[in-house]
């Protein structure tokens, strides 16, 4: 079926009204949960094929955090369905006033290959929330998990209310010579300048989830080895391969080494010998690992450093003495090197992030209340842990998002309703009597009241 036949009967299909009652939602959120329980095994098995994700990485980064958000949505779906009541004011009172979410309509989303299930079906759930239908376009690079996922949408719904379409640039390019209703993009800064582009032809609304490098700032009275060891968690998850994970470290000088000490250690206790381990995840194509080798070599390896060409493997590797206009630091790392970089002044290090694009996530591990204060307000980010990385991503009712080149909108939970909503506002006047003061004729009306 042709792209825009595709649409057409979609679009037929939202006209009909049945997506939009609350009982059509709920079922729909419903039968999404059965079919991803259905191919559990087979999720499994595609993400270890496609990233050598082990089944436990894929329950607490992907299977289960989607489980999660559709719990939260079939929950809280009733509530968010309601009109909201706002203030009136005195100019047009009496009446009432009130926002009401209306779906956009057919909204397109276009899905990365790193959290195949979870970058599919977070997105997919505030879509079908807001009473929209959808058309996903799965990612190429992670080709055994977007057959799954195709066969887990076409279990649940029927083609004119959800479909998937499997390709690549070119597929996802002629998506996007369509006039949707809504896009929601997920990938690199590039492209989604691209979709943005596309986007304005017809004023379709965007969300777009991108990339970036997310700093850590180690402060001079961090517990070093809860940051060490936070900083390793989200630094192996996925071998690296996460829009929000640790890009480089910004520590005190004067623990630099300590950290580089600790965080080896961590590395060690995580994942052993990187490249023999079973369940450790590969870099997903050779263009990717030639990249990452290349980046390698613009610091001295602190420890770490090898890499398995044929398995894809590289190890968890500290960089450090790296230079700031380097590509290692100009450049998303998207990958399992961990730049070290050390700083004298608090100052320098929040000029330091303040000079590159604003990123998706900043994590900052301090004791201290006043700097945990000044750095939150000083710097501008998509959002961010204290003391952790990543876990803002999992918490049900904080949205996630970035902001300039890391990203526009929010989504998670509640956010993704109101994403792929539009907020409709309404005034209703009082029949039971008015003001005269704004009606004709004004010119026997005094000018200020
Ligand atoms: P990508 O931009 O190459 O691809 C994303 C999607 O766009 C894919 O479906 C792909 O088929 C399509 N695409 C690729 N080139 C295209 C083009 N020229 N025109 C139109 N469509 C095109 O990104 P990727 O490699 O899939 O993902 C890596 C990037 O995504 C990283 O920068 C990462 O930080 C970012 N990312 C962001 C988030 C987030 O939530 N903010 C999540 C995951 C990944």
């Amino acid at each position: 079926m042709e792209y825009n036949e595709i649409l057409a009967m979609q679009k037929n299909f939202f006209y009909s009204g049945k997506t939009k009652t609350y009982q059509y939602r709920l079922d729909a959120l419903k039968a999404l949960r059965e079919s991803l329980i259905y191919y559990e095994e087979e999720i499994n098995q595609a993400l270890m094929d496609d990233l050598n994700k082990s089944p436990y990485e894929t329950y607490i980064s992907e299977y289960g955090i989607s489980l999660q958000q559709l719990t939260y949505a079939t929950r809280h779906l009733k509530k968010w369905m309601k009109p909201i009541p706002r203030s009136v004011g005195i100019n047009s009172f009496p009446g009432k006033a009130y926002d009401i979410f209306e779906p956009y309509g057919t909204a397109l989303i276009v899905s990365s290959w790193n959290y195949p299930i979870t970058l599919t079906i977070l997105p997919l759930i505030g879509a079908i929330a807001a009473g929209n239908c959808c058309v996903i376009k799965l990612s190429e690079l992670s080709p055994n998990t977007s057959n799954v996922v195709e066969k887990i949408v076409a279990r649940a719904f029927p083609k004119e209310y959800v479909t998937t379409i499997l390709g690549g640039k070119e597929e996802s390019q002629q998506l996007l010579e369509q006039r949707f209703d809504y896009i929601f993009f997920t990938g690199s800064t590039a492209v989604g300048k691209y979709v943005m582009e596309k986007a304005a032809q017809h004023l379709t609304p965007v969300t777009l989830e991108l990339g970036g490098k997310c700093p850590c700032i180690v402060t001079a009275d961090a517990d070093i080895r809860e940051a060490a060891k936070n900083i390793a968690y989200g630094k192996v998850l996925n071998s690296g391969q996460t829009c929000t994970a640790p890009d480089y470290v910004l520590v005190y000088e004067k623990v630099a080494e300590q950290f580089c000490r600790e965080i080896t250690n961590q590395y060690k206790k995580m994942v052993g010998d990187s490249l023999t381990n079973p369940v450790y995840p590969r870099i997903v194509t050779e263009r990717h690992f030639e990249r990452l080798r290349r980046l390698m070599e613009e610091g001295t390896v602190y420890s770490g450093g090898h890499f398995d060409q044929g398995a894809l493997k590289i190890e968890p590797t500290v960089l450090v003495d790296v230079k700031p206009d380097s590509p290692v630091m100009r450049e998303e790392i998207f990958g399992p090197l961990l730049p070290v970089i050390p700083y004298s002044t608090l100052d320098e290090a929040e000029t330091f992030v303040q000079e590159r694009e604003k990123p998706l996530a900043l994590y900052l591990f301090t004791t201290s209340k006043s700097t945990e204060i000044r750095v939150l307000n000083k710097l501008s980010f998509g959002g961010g842990c204290v003391n952790d990385t990543i876990s803002h991503m999992t918490c049900d009712g904080l949205g996630f998002g970035g902001i300039g080149h890391s990203g526009m909108g929010t989504y998670h939970g509640v956010y993704s309703f109101e994403a792929f909503s539009h907020k409709k506002g309404i005034y209703k006047k009082s029949r039971v009597f008015g003001l005269s003061l704004r009606y004709q004729p004004y010119a026997q009306k005094v000018s200020r009241l």
